[in-house]
């Protein structure tokens, strides 16, 4: 990223504007370096909108794992039928996945931690390093009460690996502000969400969660340690 963005006058040139305002004066700086990746989970389909309602010059991109549920694939089709724009996809590296798969099987990521991490890795983290190639600042869903973790970001911060601003416009927002706001604006969102699903990965690594349980609780819901992160937002 040009170091001569200065991240403290970014910060209060954006304070206390609503996210649209904030969303556009962002695309504004980093016009063509500026990118907001997607999962169609009910955070992603509020900013979607957002973007696509509003004719901002993002560029919306997801990752396609190869693990998805349908629904989501489901939840895709309608985003780009209703706004009629397009959404890039990322797969992952074909021989990458055949090579860990041939020699793990379809289900490493029961198994160890560090398999569930070179999973992640390969399906999620390298392709989206590559739709991150060439850009200065990356849009995300993330709320900052979805995890301890999560909680310790900031709405507008430096990632020091990629080099980069990360933004992430619904972070004071709660989980039933988002619901509402998706209800109000007839914005399609994944029906696993109806299921007692909160947070939405890959089949097999997402489960519904129970009442009382932690936001992130259904993901990787084996691993006893650690931070529920594919890598692509650990600090
Ligand atoms: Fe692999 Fe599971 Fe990570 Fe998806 S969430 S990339 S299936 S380990």
């Amino acid at each position: 990223m040009n170091q001569i963005v200065n991240i403290s006058e970014i910060r209060k040139q954006i304070a206390g504007k609503s996210v649209l305002d904030q969303l556009d004066h962002l695309a504004s700086i980093f016009n063509g370096r500026i990118l907001f990746t997607t999962s169609f989970g009910i955070e992603d389909q509020v900013i979607t909108d957002f973007i696509f309602e509003n004719n901002l010059p993002v560029k919306v991109v997801t990752l396609d794992t190869g693990r998805l549920f349908p629904e989501t694939y489901k939840v895709f089709s309608e985003t780009i039928r209703k706004y009629g724009k397009k959404i890039d996809v990322y797969f992952p590296d074909h021989e990458a996945v055949e090579k860990m798969v041939t020699e793990k099987g379809p289900f490493s990521f029961y198994y160890s931690k560090e398999n569930r991490i070179e999973c992640c890795r390969y399906r999620k983290v390298v392709p989206l390093n590559r739709a991150l190639e060439n850009k200065d600042c990356w849009i995300s869903g993330i709320r900052a009460s979805q995890s301890d973790n999560r909680g310790q970001m900031e709405q507008l911060e430096y990632d020091d690996s990629r080099k980069l601003l990360k933004f992430y416009p619904l972070y004071d927002w709660t989980f039933e502000k988002v619901e509402s706001f998706i209800k109000e604006n007839e914005i399609p969102y994944n029906i696993l969400h109806d299921k007692g699903f909160v947070s939405i990965g890959c089949e097999p690594c997402t489960r519904a969660i129970k009442e009382g349980e932690d936001f992130r609780a259904g993901r990787w819901w084996w691993e006893t340690n650690g931070t529920k992160e594919c890598g692509c937002h650990v600090k």
